[in-house]
Order: structure tokens, then C-alpha cells, then sequence
């Protein structure tokens, strides 16, 4: 099969439109993709100095990559990548080896933040204490994580003066978490997807999604492409997230629906159109003991300390 743009050697079919790519317009057509969402959604402005959060993983190598060619367009602008250390034996140092090494290979400021550092008790720590899950622990391993690893980026984020934070969520990754919202019925988050960068909170720098719109597949071939080695085992902890059930079901539905995750994105954007302002009840209050972005009084983080104190006091 030929490229459909030059007619040298395919390397690969893009299933959801048949289009043939040699090595090159493989390569161009991720950049373009990523281009045009930034500009779709107003994701960067000129001078923008630009943090990035890589963990190691196939989607921020391949986007830390990316935005360094972009960024060249732009020589006013600022690259600067964020590493976060959440303190998980036996996985987390093959991808913190990964992300230093890119960086440095692309000669990208960086910086490492850590859970242990900024929250005070690495992930280990804080799973082995509130105990087993569905016992003593009321959620996967992945919610904790998650709930450090946002508030540590943004402070991360502020730390080194960024204008804007990019990670490297794909377009099932948004899919996903679309579809995770609608079947939790929480509507408040699921407005809170909007692609377009805000401030929603004086706390908080806004974040963005350049790969919002490109397939995982085709990142996953852009890394092999460009010999972008990355951290391929998976975390312990992956086998307790829920999101996995949604995931299985996405994969396995996009085999005979090429367009699934696509059409579940321009969805959430359609409707977000048709709600042109964002209700005041889903605004984030200011949390009462550290002052950051929260959804009730207390911001999850320090709800989390909280639980953590009680249970070393028994
Ligand atoms: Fe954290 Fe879960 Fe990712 Fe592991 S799989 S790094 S616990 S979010
Ligand atoms: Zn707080």
C-alpha cells in the first residue's frame, strides 16, 4: 500500500478514515493534529512560557516531543517539563529515568516535584496505611494518586511561573473520562471538560489536552516511529481502577466504531456549546486550611492528610 499524500512506503492506515501514511506524513499529520487543536480551542497564547507534565508514559514522551517542534515556530514562548515522583517501588523509577532523559536529549528546562516532598508520604506509604481496598479503603489506588498528583502539578506549575500546564491525556483518555462523568452523573465535572483553558479558580493555572483529539494507537506508533523509548510496564496499582471497565469497554467498541472515541468528544464540545456560560454551582470554593481550588470546604488533598492523621492516631 502507498502513502495516500506521496506514494512512498505505508507505514501506517489511520482505521477511522482509511488514509495511508509514509514515515513522514505520519510524523507531519500528528503535528498538524496537535497544531490545529491548540489553535481550535485557544490552548496557547505567543509568549506562553509552557509546562508540560511527563511521566514517562507513551502520551507526555511523545508530547513533550512534539511541542518541542512546535515551539521552535514560536521562539518567544518557553518549554518547561514537570516530573512528579509519587513513590512507587519497582515502577515509578524506570519512567522518572525516561522523562530526565527526553528533557535533556531535547535540552528542555525540568523539574522534579515529589509526593513524598510535597505531600509529605509517598503513594506506598499512603495506600498501606489506609489499608485494603473495598476492607479499610474506600477507593482505588488510582483516586489518591490522583488527587496528589493534580494538586502537585499545579503547584508545580506555579512554582516554575508557567502560563499554562499541557499533559498528555489522548483522545480515549478523554473519551473515558466523558463517559466516567455522564455514568457518575456528575454533571459539574463533566462541565468542567471544556477544552478551552480557563482560570477557573485563582489558585489553579489552567491546563490543557493538545492530544484531546489524537487516537492512542497513533501515538503509541509515533513513539516506535521516532525510536521514543518510554515506560512500557504498568503500575501495580492499574488492576484496581475503575476506569478500567470503561476503557475495555471503549477499546473493544472502537474495533467495529473506528469513530467511537472521536464522536464522544465533538459530543461534550456540541453540548458545551449550547451551555455558553458555566453554572456558578460547578465554580470551586476556596479550601478552607490550605486556601487551594476545592470542591466543597475542604480540598481533597487536605481531606486525605486529614485521614492519614486519624489513622496514625489510633
Ligand atoms: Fe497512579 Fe493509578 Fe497511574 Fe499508578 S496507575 S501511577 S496509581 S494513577
Ligand atoms: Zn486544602
Amino acid at each position: 500500500m502507498k502513502c495516500t499524500l506521496c506514494g512512498e512506503q505505508t507505514v501506517y492506515v489511520r482505521q477511522y478514515d482509511k488514509l495511508a501514511f509514509c514515515k513522514r506524513h505520519f510524523n507531519e499529520q500528528m503535528r498538524k493534529r496537535v497544531q490545529k487543536t491548540i489553535t481550535r480551542y485557544k490552548m496557547l497564547g505567543r509568549n506562553d512560557r509552557i509546562a508540560i507534565g511527563v511521566s514517562g508514559g507513551k502520551d507526555s514522551i511523545a508530547l513533550l516531543n512534539i511541542m518541542s517542534k512546535i515551539e521552535k515556530d514560536f521562539p518567544e514562548s518557553e518549554l518547561v517539563a514537570i516530573i512528579i515522583d509519587e513513590g512507587i517501588a519497582n515502577y515509578r523509577d524506570e519512567g522518572l529515568h525516561f522523562a530526565k532523559k527526553h528533557a535533556e536529549r531535547l535540552d528542555i528546562e525540568y523539574h522534579i516535584f515529589s509526593f513524598e516532598k510535597d505531600f509529605g508520604y509517598n503513594l506506598d506509604y499512603i495506600i498501606k496505611t489506609l489499608g485494603e481496598r473495598g476492607k479499610d479503603r474506600e477507593y482505588g489506588a488510582c483516586s489518591y494518586c490522583g488527587i496528589l498528583r493534580r494538586k502537585i502539578l499545579n503547584k508545580a506549575a506555579k512554582e516554575v511561573n508557567a502560563d499554562i500546564l499541557l499533559t498528555g491525556h489522548n483522545l480515549e483518555d478523554e473519551a473515558e473520562t466523558i463517559l466516567l462523568n455522564i455514568i457518575r452523573g456528575d454533571i459539574k465535572r463533566l462541565v468542567r471538560l471544556d477544552p478551552k483553558p480557563r482560570k477557573i479558580h485563582h489558585s489553579l493555572v489552567p491546563r490543557a489536552k493538545p492530544f484531546r483529539m489524537t487516537p492512542q494507537a497513533e501515538i503509541v506508533m509515533y513513539c516506535y516511529l521516532n525510536d521514543l523509548e518510554y515506560q512500557e510496564i504498568p503500575c501495580p496499582y492499574a488492576v484496581e481502577a475503575y476506569r478500567g471497565d470503561v476503557r475495555d469497554f471503549i477499546f473493544k467498541t472502537q474495533e467495529k466504531q473506528p469513530m467511537l472515541s472521536f464522536n464522544i468528544v465533538r459530543g461534550l464540545d456540541n453540548l458545551l456549546k449550547m451551555v455558553s456560560t458555566i453554572p456558578s454551582s460547578s465554580k470551586m470554593q476556596d479550601c478552607s486550611k490550605c486556601g487551594e481550588a476545592a470542591a466543597s470546604n475542604l480540598c481533597k488533598s487536605c481531606w486525605l492528610k486529614d485521614k492519614i492523621s486519624t489513622i496514625q492516631n489510633l
